[in-house]
């Protein structure tokens, strides 16, 4: 049979559906050993969610191990997510066996939450947070849409005597906001696209309801407008609830990792309220690894709450992934956003952030354009403004910065963020926790009895209920341990099956005791199952020593 080579990651483009598709099958093909393609679940408008497993099957199955999820491009333009999560499967596949981490763990990589909004938006480059409902082609209403032909969704500039902008004297390619001493002409905006049963006003709506699907998951949830983008309640959104169902069906997860693009930053719960919300042990251990991956990553950490504009109140986000980890899944969750191009462009998250006023991010906005010009190799990040006429409006101007690009880093920048993103998930997931029976012993004590001796360890560095917060959600069942034994063989113990309880990190076990009666002289009398906790599953054998005698 012919062998199926690794796949290439392409370093040139941002992936569509099909690509996407091309690479998950391709990867699956060429380590079945490794790597086994799935699904969540279907998008509303039914493109696959897929789902990557990536474990050494020779060591036993991924549920029966810890496991470790990342996630990426929940946000239909955060496309650089979609690279990050390939390239991480990609990159666990090629160092094992080098790194024994796969014998151990089991990664579950969802490369695209979001096939259907990425997919607009790597096609048309049109804007889009996680999808918009375009079902209702409401009236007076712009629907986005390339009118002029040009494969894109760019931006409409018309002159208007009320118009917010003007062209910015200093890069005309650039427009800036309108002050008293602005000189005309005054420019209006919108996106590129035909207006729905316009009555000819000046009152253009710009497409239906937004949902923001970081909004729509289940701890603290808010309606809108208390929480823009909520929807009509938890997990209303189809590809949320695939998601929710897929987490909360394995109970062996012990850390999880998402990929987003914002200024860049190791972003780390809590997503609402402050860190004294959060158990004090639990945000010593988070902050400690968000302080890690800023380190590897150069991406400065925050807690969500914090990542917003210096001069902003605090941004409490209702619904948040991040809180949902934290307090419904107990885990340590993060976030990487790979940052902007502001970013790309050698402006930090803290200047980003720190700005006070437009005019102060135009400063920025023009640097970017400054630094652009002088790269060799370019990214298409802007398209000179064109002239057309619209069916409806008449006489503009399309063209503008392309939202695809400079929402994210050069494709260049992040294939290095990327091997530092992945450094950071190999430490992240080394300290999974690690549940194994050590010292199993079987002596006969006397003429038909068996005594039977085990340690039930955690040799992992996390406890088996990963954080304190999970020490009591359901969610994370306790370890117990079940004593099967043959038909004829009779327990002579109090209880076979035995709750041990959370296991703490590295040091934690105990040691178990049972006597057993049976005639047998040699052979298996059944099997020690140890199960619960995030440490995953371990079995042995109950095997009578060959030649010992009583
Ligand atoms: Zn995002």
């Amino acid at each position: 049979m012919k062998k199926h080579p690794i796949p290439r990651l392409t370093r040139r483009h941002f992936l569509d559906f099909a690509e996407v598709t091309d690479f998950v099958e391709k990867l699956a093909a060429a380590c079945p050993d490794l790597v086994s393609l799935g699904t969540l679940g279907v998008s509303r408008e039914g493109r696959p969610l897929y789902h990557l497993t990536i474990t050494d099957s020779s060591t036993g199955a991924a549920h029966d191990k810890p496991a470790y999820l990342i996630h990426a491009n929940i946000h239909a333009s955060e496309l650089s997510g979609t690279h990050a999560a390939l390239a991480t499967a990609r990159r666990l596949v090629k160092d094992h066996p080098k790194s024994d981490l796969l014998k151990r763990v089991a990664f579950h990589v969802i490369p695209r939450l979001n096939p259907d909004g990425a997919e607009f938006v790597v096609k048309t480059s049109g804007k889009t947070r996680s999808r918009t409902d375009r079902s209702q082609r409401l009236p007076n209403t712009l629907y986005q849409q390339d009118i002029n032909g040009d494969g894109l969704i760019l931006t409409m500039r018309q002159q208007h005597p009320d118009g917010q902008f003007v062209a910015d004297p200093k890069d005309r390619r650039l427009l800036i906001q309108r002050t008293r001493d602005s000189k005309p002409p005054f420019y209006r905006t919108l996106p590129e696209g035909l207006i729905v049963d316009w009555d000819g006003s000046d009152n253009i709506r710009i497409e239906g309801r937004s949902f923001d699907w970081n909004r729509n998951w289940s701890y603290d949830w808010r309606p809108e407008p208390e929480q823009g983008g909520a929807g009509d309640f938890p997990f209303s959104e189809p590809e949320m609830r695939a998601m929710a169902g897929f987490i909360h069906s394995r109970p062996n997860l012990f850390g999880i990792l998402g990929y987003h693009n914002g200024p860049a930053a190791t972003l780390r719960p809590p997503s609402t309220g402050a860190d004294s919300d959060l158990d004090a042990a639990d945000l010593r251990e988070m902050r400690d690894l968000a302080r890690l991956g800023a380190r590897v990553t150069g991406l400065p950490e925050f807690a969500v709450v914090k990542y917003h504009r210096q001069y902003n109140p605090d941004l409490n986000l209702r619904g948040h992934f991040h809180n949902f980890g934290y307090h419904h899944l107990g885990l340590f969750v993060f976030e990487f956003e790979l940052g902007i191009l502001l970013n790309s462009a050698g402006i930090a998250t803290t200047e980003i952030l720190g700005v006070e006023n437009q005019e102060q991010y135009e400063t920025l906005l023009r640097r970017m354009m400054a630094w652009w010009d002088r790269q060799a190799k370019r990214d298409t990040i802007f398209r000179p403004w064109k002239r057309f006429r619209h069916p409806q409006l008449g006489n503009l101007e399309i063209g503008g910065l392309l939202t695809r690009h400079t929402g994210g880093p050069t494709l260049n920048d992040l294939q290095k963020i990327i091997q530092n993103t992945y450094r950071f998930t190999v430490e992240h997931a080394s300290r999974h926790p690690w549940v194994k029976i050590d010292d199993l012993r079987v002596d006969r004590v006397g003429e038909q009895i068996v005594r039977i001796r085990a340690r039930v360890a955690n040799r992992g560095q996390f406890p088996t209920h990963v954080s304190n917060k999970g020490r009591n959600l359901d969610r994370l069942r306790k370890v117990e341990v079940a004593l099967r034994l043959a038909d004829d063989v009779t327990l002579l113990s109090r209880e076979g099956h035995i709750r041990v309880g959370h296991l703490a990190g590295l040091t934690g076990s105990r040691t178990l005791e049972w006597f057993l009666k049976t005639d047998r002289r040699r052979g298996a009398l059944g099997e020690i199952a140890v199960s619960g906790g995030a440490g995953g599953n371990a079995c042995a054998t109950i095997r009578l020593p060959q030649g010992i005698r009583s």
